[in-house]
């Protein structure tokens, strides 16, 4: 901040230009094309010694800042340290990136892709039968691929070698900016899309336009793609085809992603290779056994039951059948369980009669009351009445007024919603 003031030392704001090798006037295009030669000759995947990567870097970011008319004017007048105070080296993008994006890399090995265009994703509405049995499904789909009249150039054959067709909008940018005034003196700077190339850079006049695709450089296509569902496939399990998205020329075409997406069933609920039903089944069922078909998903038909003499027990209500789930995914032959959950109904009435004859049956009497002695004249009798859920809402209902009430009486804040906390304080 304090050294703008101070006097400056000589500035060096040569360096950068004699390391791509260029005169303090080059153009861009000179720039460009001395970094070009000096890049492919320092570039690390060529060679593997640390100090050549080292000036690898070092040249890259000379190349960032001399190719930028801001940050090159910025380091002409303060050089490497003046960059770095006035944020001028901030920002700034891996050396390998810069050359990529330049060169398209040197062909192979490295981790970044080039560009591609944007995936598409499909959902695909399938069955828990779909996923247990393996379904093969035709999906169509709309997407662009390069002209192949033009091979992608959009010029007709007749077009002359020589033609440039950058377009004129944009000069070849792909991106138009136009300025909008806000308010006198104010202006908005608005970066679009160019609307004439739609971003390609490129624009063919009429006269030399490829008749296929009008100078578009791409054709729409409609395609047939076949989703192999494949046994023990899950819900949210994506297929992909890669480049099957729109292509582009000179980009990498994108992915077609198809989803799936399991219907709910009306008996099953899948959990990995785990199917799970649930089963309603009668007292004298649990009681003397169970005997259940089920149809599975490949249509067989099961025949499940329970052990002579087992009881299904309310309170551990859940049996599994061994071999009868889903089908692993790419281990077919094998499958997850089958978990039963039994809901036991009980009867609603059973005759006073029969009683005895329970007892017996269970080999359990009932249990009497413990009155501690209690004479039977003093003890209150009630019977039991069926629950519901009004009941309890009135009973809240209840508690809360007598709070509200108590509060008013203390000459405490009017309107206060008596908590639970109030409610307490009110019965003591
Ligand atoms: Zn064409
Ligand atoms: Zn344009």
């Amino acid at each position: 901040m304090f050294g703008r003031m101070a006097p400056r030392a000589p500035v060096d704001n040569t360096r950068y230009y004699e390391m791509l090798g260029v005169s303090k006037t080059a153009t861009t295009e000179e720039i460009k094309k001395a970094y070009k030669r000096l890049a492919l000759r320092l570039h690390p995947d060529k060679n593997p010694d640390p100090n050549t990567q080292e000036k690898f870097k070092e040249l890259t970011v000379a190349y960032e800042v001399l190719s930028d008319p801001e940050k090159r004017r910025m380091y002409d007048e303060l050089g490497e340290e003046g960059l770095k105070e006035g944020g001028g080296m901030s920002g700034f993008r891996d050396p390998m990136d810069i050359f990529e994006a330049m060169f398209g890399g040197l062909g192979g090995r490295s981790s970044r892709g080039p560009r591609k265009t944007e995936d598409v994703v499909h959902a695909l509405r399938v069955s828990l039968e779909d996923l247990y049995n393996g379904k093969t499904t035709k999906l169509a789909i709309q997407r662009k691929r390069v002209c192949a009249t033009c091979n992608g150039s959009g010029a007709s054959r007749d077009a002359p070698a020589s033609a440039s067709f950058a377009c004129r909008t944009c000069h070849g940018n792909g991106v138009e900016v136009r300025l909008r005034q806000l308010a006198p003196g104010m202006v908005q700077q608005i970066q679009s899309v160019c609307s004439e190339c739609e971003g390609s850079g490129r624009s063919v006049p009429r006269k030399y336009q490829c008749t296929t695709c009008r100078g578009k450089r791409v054709v729409e296509d409609r395609a047939v793609i076949e989703v192999v569902v494949e046994k023990g496939m899950s819900h949210g399990q994506k297929i992909v085809f890669r480049g099957e998205a729109d292509e582009e020329p000179g980009v990498q075409p994108g992915d077609v992603i198809v989803v799936l997406q399991q219907k709910p069933h009306a008996v099953f609920q899948r959990q990995g290779s785990t199917l799970l039903m649930e089963q309603s089944i009668r007292l004298v069922d649990a009681l003397c056994g169970v005997a259940l078909a089920v149809k599975t998903l490949d249509n067989r038909t099961l025949l499940i039951k329970s052990r002579p003499g087992e009881v299904i027990d309310g309170a551990v209500p859940l049996k599994t059948v061994a071999g009868e789930g889903m089908p692993i995914y790419r281990r077919s032959t094998q499958h997850g369980v089958l978990i039963v959950k039994f809901k036991i109904e009980y009867p609603h009435y059973v005759d006073p009669a029969h009683h005895a004859a329970l007892e017996t049956i269970l080999g359990q009497q009932r249990t009497e009351p413990m009155l501690d002695g209690t004479d039977a004249a003093e003890v209150e009798e009630h019977e039991l009445i069926d629950f519901d859920e009004s009941q309890l809402r009135a009973g809240a209902e209840n508690g809360a007024r007598e709070a509200y009430e108590s509060d008013d009486d203390d000459g405490g804040t009017p309107g206060m919603p008596g908590g639970a906390q109030r409610v307490s304080c009110a019965q003591q």
